[in-house]
Parts: structure tokens; C-alpha cells; sequence
């Protein structure tokens, strides 16, 4: 779900040499192109990942790729360009671990200093299909809020998101925080 940072050397226009340039003041420097003066932002990428309910129970992901394999985050992915993003979170959901949700509400957006990926999360509910491992899943499990593996969760938005959900859902601050 996360990406690896690239080093960019020649413009995606003409070829040429990019080179790190400060077009403005105040705004980070931009890759330029010396030859033609296309200037390459980079810019975020955008991850949607659904918290799915299924009864009082929580589906968690054991990652089988890097980054992070061994670890577990909710169903989730990149939004493609052009993509509705309610409508990416449904396909990860399908393509991850074979349940078919609907969504319920937006939980929060988490992003962080120095970090490519923001990252969307939704409440959603179970409505159909058998839990599976897909291709880049070692284990799909249903989780209460008293067994979340803190310890063992992907990512700092795996965390931070799982906690803003146990708040909202009144779960005991001691209970989970002490996990942490
Ligand atoms: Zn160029």
C-alpha cells in the first residue's frame, strides 16, 4: 500500500536532465527540466482503507509484501487517477479479502511531515462474501477491540486510525492504551 521514494533524473517531456530548482520562495524546490523547463511536481498519493465492521468484530490484514509484511493493516489501497474514491475503497476491500462492504462514514485523514501517502479512511460494513487471502495477504482475521495486535500494526495511520475508532466507538482509553 505504500510507496517507495524514486529519484526522478530526465524529464518525462523531452528527455532532458532535471535538476533541483527553487521556483518560489517559501515552497519547496521543484525538479526542473534544463532543457525545456517542464517542471515535475510530485505530488501525494492517495491510499483509502476501510475499517470493516462485521458484527462487533473488525477485519485486519497480515501484510505478505514489504513494506511492513508481517504486519497487519485494515483492506486498502492506492486510488487509481480518475478514480472515485468510495468507489476504490470498495474495490480494495473486494480485491484484498473477497467481502463485498458498504461504506458508513468517513473516519478521519491521516498524514504525516516527509510522508508521500495521505491517507483516507472509512467506516464500512460487512454486507457479503466469505473472508480470503488475496495475493499480498498472509492472513485475514476478524479482530474485537480487545485483541487489536497494536504492537504488530503496519503503519503509523494503521495506528492512529484504529485508536480514533476505538475512541468513537466509547472502547475504554485504558484498555487499548495500555497495548501501545
Ligand atoms: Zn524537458
Amino acid at each position: 500500500m505504500h510507496h517507495q521514494q524514486y529519484t526522478y533524473k530526465f524529464c518525462p517531456v523531452c528527455g532532458g536532465h532535471l535538476e533541483n530548482k527553487n521556483i518560489k520562495e517559501q515552497e519547496p524546490s521543484r525538479l526542473v527540466c534544463k532543457d525545456c523547463e517542464f517542471v515535475f511536481y510530485l505530488d501525494p498519493k492517495l491510499v483509502v482503507c476501510s475499517i470493516v465492521e462485521v458484527g462487533d468484530k473488525v477485519i485486519l490484514l497480515k501484510r505478505a509484501i514489504d513494506p511492513q509484511k508481517g504486519k497487519w493493516v485494515m483492506p486498502g489501497g492506492f486510488v487509481d487517477r480518475g478514480e472515485e474514491i468510495r468507489k476504490a475503497a470498495l474495490r480494495e476491500a473486494e480485491e484484498e479479502c473477497g467481502v463485498r462492504i458498504e461504506l458508513k462514514d468517513l473516519l478521519g485523514i491521516y498524514s504525516y511531515g516527509g510522508k508521500t501517502e495521505v491517507v483516507v479512511v472509512y467506516i464500512a460494513e460487512h454486507k457479503s462474501g466469505d473472508l480470503i487471502v488475496g495475493d499480498e495477504t498472509d492472513d485475514a482475521r476478524l479482530y474485537s477491540l480487545d485483541e487489536i495486535p497494536w504492537q504488530e500494526l503496519a503503519f503509523q495511520s494503521t495506528v492512529d486510525a484504529l485508536k480514533d475508532y476505538c475512541r468513537r466507538e466509547n472502547f475504554s482509553r485504558k484498555e487499548y492504551e495500555r497495548h501501545l
